[in-house]
């Protein structure tokens, strides 16, 4: 089984604006997958419609085998989401937040605590739980999204531009951890516009450029078809 089907994606925003051509793209179950592209591609909308947060112009998405359109509600229980800008309730406890989430996807409070627990524990956040979630530090922030992603244990991971602004360190500590994740079998989609993170993370890749797909294909195959400077020349932001 497909973990995420996408056909002839359209997305017009207003009234004109084209930003999704017709995408097609597939995501097998397990896999590690990057959308890589350029700013101002189309990779947060084509998430943003994964997700259910933006409505799609035409064209057919589904999740583990569910279409969006029919099961909106089983699809979004097995996704968790990483959005680009932090948008947590700033003035919320961090532990609260998990909870909160949890809520929404009708997680029974005692199991709720105990994930809330697990996730922070994990992402290295427990001695904060009880800070606000503005006092946070950026990379804080992106951690403590990547637990509230995860507290339903969601089947699929989608992390848009989870390292972009994040140090060094922060960003290998999180490659761990997704990788780990991966490992224990949930399928990742990050999209980035780093060559390099894609590159060490991913096993498969769609190349994204003004609302196309321009290369789906593995990482190895596109490494050998494109030369780098070639594929870096598609980013038009080496690192
Ligand atoms: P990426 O995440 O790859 O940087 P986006 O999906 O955010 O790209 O944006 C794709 C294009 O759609 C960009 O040209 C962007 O300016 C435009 N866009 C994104 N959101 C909106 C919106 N709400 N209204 C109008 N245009 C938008
Ligand atoms: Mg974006």
């Amino acid at each position: 089984m497909k973990a995420l089907v996408i056909e002839n994606l359209q997305k017009t925003y207003g009234n004109h604006f084209v930003a999704l051509k017709g995408i097609t793209l597939e995501v097998k179950q397990g896999d590690f997958f990057a959308l890589l592209g350029p700013n101002g591609a189309g990779k947060s909308t084509t998430i943003g419609i994964i997700s259910s947060l933006i409505t799609k112009s035409a064209g057919k998405v589904s999740v583990f085998g569910m279409d969006l359109d029919q099961e909106p509600e089983e699809a979004k229980r097995i996704i968790g989401l990483v959005p680009q800008e932090f948008n947590c309730n700033g003035f919320e406890k961090i532990f609260n937040i998990l909870i909160t989430q949890a809520g929404y996807y009708g997680i029974e409070p005692r199991i709720a605590r105990t994930r809330a627990e697990q996730r922070l524990k994990q992402l290295g956040l427990w001695d904060k739980r009880n800070e606000c979630a503005r006092n946070l530090s950026g990379g804080m922030k992106r951690r403590l999204m990547i637990a509230r992603a995860l507290v339903h244990n969601p089947r699929l991971l989608i992390l848009d531009e989870p390292t972009a602004g994040v140090d060094i360190e922060l960003r290998r500590s999180m490659w761990q951890f997704l990788q780990e994740t991966n490992a224990k079998g949930t399928t990742i989609i990050l999209t980035t516009h780093y060559l390099e993170e894609a590159e060490r993370l991913c096993r498969n890749i769609a190349i994204i450029d003004r609302g196309a797909i321009i290369e789906h294909n593995s990482m190895k195959t596109l490494l050998t078809k494109l030369n780098r400077e070639t594929f870096i020349l598609y980013l038009k932001e080496p690192l």
